[in-house]
């Protein structure tokens, strides 16, 4: 890889040594800590960082809010129209930007393709939204007066990302952010920067080719101290962040002391629940790719199997032959089904997971494993594991984001919906059943309580086109599709009078 990555690099205009804050195209100097991009395929740095420092990250807000009053005043379909330039950019380096994504992350090259495919759907999507900002009209109680509510842009949107999702969740928030109106300052995971700094070339093209103002699309790469500082801007009025609960305690809490706006997007701890009714040969795959795939590093991926009684000892035996079966491995080599975690300290929450589960009582069916020997010499790969558990442990009960799987029998349909519920997290869940009165169950209010709920198919990935999120310590915030262009937006109600009195609402008399 380390041959083609240079003509990756070069290709996406991506250097040995970046600068870590941009506006637009245009890239700022920074005194910040010199930060090396490391590869968890192989270990070997792929290029520098400077991360932004404080001025920077002023000159970045500063040109942003410059910015917002120009690009609020182009019209929301001219605005979807550069969204869409940006959708055909990515079309064009989408092999490039998937490659690097899956050298960065770990994931596999299918899977970092998919990634920028979601990009230019978001774009896709935007495009489209940019002519359906829609508000309600409603009919005033008072004689020739007119109500309706319109949506007006917000200003800028602080988007905070994870490392799991590095490019595909800026581009979730940004497409749909800038045709609301609003302007964008990322700050990306630190654990994948250079594919952060790939989008900003791509996205600083479109920008400067139409004459926009650079500020519109600002880039700040440092660790948490740089995403805090974002948080408690009282100039950012939004912060969509996508991180772990604890991230999201802690912006949550910031932001909500100075009574800005967040969507909080956090971590998950989704169940699949295996009914007496399932197809089993769908059920064994959906549920592998769930548990296995990214290598358990999706906050979509599936932790908990809740195994119907009569199914329990064939579902074991099925997914111990699966499992069998696994490729772990260079994810770049499309042999290979399961990558490396992100670095070594993932690797080391795995071993404390599997110590701690065993330690609760858990029994083993498969057990983990730090590879080593050759092509494992960055040391982040492990192989994914299977504990047989009780639905209240506390292990079970925490987000581990990394192959870990655990395995809990039921006899009831309400037992199984329970335990599914009894966790802090709502991200994702999953029945899978071929009776009509499990599954509407499982969907009623009575049923699952997140914020993704599925049948017959896995609790892993979705669709762009349904707004994405979860409850509960999840964070209950959406983006992608459906209304989540809402939050992106203030709402104001208008009420015009066309007559020639002045009745007040409630029939309230006032008279002078
Ligand atoms: P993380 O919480 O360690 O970091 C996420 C981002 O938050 C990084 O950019 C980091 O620098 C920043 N950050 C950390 N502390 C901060 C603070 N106090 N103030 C401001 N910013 C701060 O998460 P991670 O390890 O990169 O990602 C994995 C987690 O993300 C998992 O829990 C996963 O479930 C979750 N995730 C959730 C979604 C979702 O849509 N619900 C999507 C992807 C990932």
């Amino acid at each position: 890889m380390s041959q083609d990555i240079q003509s990756i690099l070069k290709r996406l205009k991506v250097d040995a040594d970046n600068k870590g804050a941009a506006v637009g195209n245009k890239w700022l100097n920074t005194s910040g800590e010199k930060l090396a991009s490391y590869s968890p395929v192989d270990g070997k740095v792929i290029a520098n960082v400077t991360l932004a420092d404080g001025k920077a990250y002023d000159e970045v807000i500063a040109e942003a809010q410059e910015a917002f009053k120009e690009w609020r005043q182009l019209p929301a379909p001219q605005r979807g129209e550069i969204v869409r330039q940006l959708g055909n950019e990515l079309r064009e380096y989408k092999q490039e930007l998937g490659s690097l994504v899956s050298y960065e992350m770990g994931k596999s090259l299918q899977e970092g393709l998919g990634e920028v495919q979601e990009m230019i759907d978001i774009c896709d999507f935007a495009v489209g939204l940019s002519r359906q900002l829609y508000g309600l009209t409603m009919h005033s109680e008072r004689p020739s007066h007119r109500m309706y509510e319109q949506w007006h842009p917000l200003g800028i949107v602080g988007i905070i990302s994870a490392f799991n999702f590095p490019v595909a969740v800026w581009s979730w928030n940004a497409a749909l952010a800038w045709v609301c109106g609003d302007v964008c300052v990322w700050k990306p995971s630190e654990k994948a920067p250079i594919s952060a700094i790939a989008c900003q070339k791509i996205a600083e093209r479109v920008f400067e080719k139409n004459g926009i103002h650079p500020g519109v699309c600002g880039l700040v790469i440092g660790d948490a101290e740089i995403g805090k500082k974002l948080a408690a801007d009282t100039r950012v009025p939004l912060i969509s962040a996508t991180g772990s609960t604890r991230m999201g305690k802690k912006v949550g809490e910031v932001v909500g002391a100075r009574l800005g706006k967040h969507i909080l997007e956090l971590g998950g701890n989704n169940a699949m629940i295996i009914s007496e009714h399932a197809d089993l040969n769908i059920v064994v795959p959906g549920a592998v790719f769930g548990a296995v795939g990214t290598a358990g590093q999706r906050c979509t991926s599936t932790r908990r199997l809740i195994i119907h009684e009569s199914q329990y000892e064939e579902v074991k035996e099925r997914l111990v032959k699966a499992y069998g079966q696994l490729r772990i491995g260079d994810p770049l080599d499309e042999n290979n089904h399961v990558g490396p975690l992100i670095d070594t300290d993932a690797v080391k929450m795995y071993q404390a997971a599997i110590e701690k589960v065993k330690a609760e009582g858990g029994k083993t069916v498969i057990d983990g494993e730090v590879l080593t020997g050759a092509g494992y010499e960055s040391g982040c790969y492990v192989k994914p594991a299977i504990f047989e558990a009780k639905a209240d442990y506390e292990i079970v009960c925490n987000e581990t984001f990394a192959p870990i799987l655990y395995l809990i029998k039921y006899s009831t349909i309400e037992e199984a919906i329970e335990i599914q519920n009894a966790v802090p997290q709502g991200l994702s869940s999953a029945i899978m059943t071929t009776n009509i009165r499990e599954s509407e169950l499982f969907l009623s209010h009575a049923g699952s309580d997140c914020g993704i709920a599925n049948v017959n198919i896995g609790t892993s990935g979705a669709e762009i086109g349904g707004a994405f999120g979860g409850e509960k310590e999840t964070g209950g915030g959406r983006e992608s599709g459906s209304d989540a262009w809402k939050a992106y937006m203030r709402r104001q109600t208008n009420t015009i009078n066309y007559s020639t009195e002045l009745p007040l609402a409630q029939g309230i008399k006032f008279e002078l």
